[in-house]
């Protein structure tokens, strides 16, 4: 009896407080009914691609992907019990196709009988916007993190010369690790001036480690990056050529972002 007198004297007060905002905008103007967001069903298992990914690797072939130095036969990295491997003096792979924004999903394994140190132990990357020739674009730095020190604009998770990373959220050799990524394209006016800057996001292991950055050009290794017009590009994963035993990859996919 008491508990209906209270549920009872909250309905009369919140009627009372609508009658008193009768002068304010009605809720319903400010809610949109569309554009209805598409259906997407989640993955079953973390890590796995969603309904509307597109699948770069899932362990079975090379066929989205090809070797820029001998861009017309297949890819030259190793697959093999449904990984890829770095072939090391191959070149770079990247994919045959060509995006914009993107929401991007990649794991890789550091061999666990690395070897070297710094930026010569493990030392591979992922280049968005790889519109040039090799090593084009913007990288996404890969790299033993575990326990080896080198300058922190260049370590793992690291927009590479750009942007230190926000956290170490490495495993241990051996292990399989992820990134998650929001990419975002730069965008050109036509005389070839910047319009927009590229952006990204990034997470490793589940760690935010790049929080919707701002990238400042193209990458480089020395001097100061720069931007030059392009559009939609390939994703590129790099071979280093440092002599540290060569790294791994499965499991990639994106969702294009329109
Ligand atoms: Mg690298």
């Amino acid at each position: 009896m008491k508990t209906s007198f209270i549920i009872l004297a909250c309905i009369m007060a919140t009627t009372a407080t609508f009658a008193q905002d009768d002068n304010l905008p009605k809720p319903e103007l400010t809610e949109v009914w569309e554009p209805v967001p598409k259906l997407v069903s989640p993955a079953a298992k973390a890590g796995e691609p969603p309904s509307d990914a597109i699948i770069l690797f899932n362990g079975k072939n090379l066929d989205e992907w090809m070797s820029p130095k001998e861009p017309t036969g297949p890819a030259k990295w190793t697959l093999s019990d449904g990984i890829i491997t770095v072939k090391k003096g191959t070149g770079p792979i990247r994919t045959k196709r060509s995006f914009e924004d993107y929401q991007f999903h990649l794991e890789y394994r550091i061999p666990a009988n690395i070897t070297g140190s710094g930026q010569a132990r493990g030392n591979s990357g992922i280049f968005f916007a790889a519109t040039g020739q090799g090593d084009s674009g913007y990288e996404l730095q890969v790299l033993d993190g575990y326990n080896n020190k080198t300058y922190v604009n260049g370590q793992v998770g690291s927009i590479y010369k750009q942007h230190i990373p926000l956290a170490n959220a490495s495993r241990k050799p051996g292990e399989w690790q992820t990134y998650d990524v929001v990419w975002t394209a730069p965008r050109f006016n036509d005389d070839g001036s910047l319009k927009s800057p590229a952006r990204i996001t990034v997470f490793h292991n589940g760690v935010l480690v790049q929080n919707n950055v701002e990238i400042k050009g193209e990458t480089t290794y020395r001097g100061q990056p720069s931007y030059k017009k392009h559009g939609p590009g390939p994703i590129l994963l790099q071979d280093h050529g440092d002599p540290s035993e060569p790294i791994s990859y499965r499991n990639i996919w994106l969702r294009e972002l329109k």
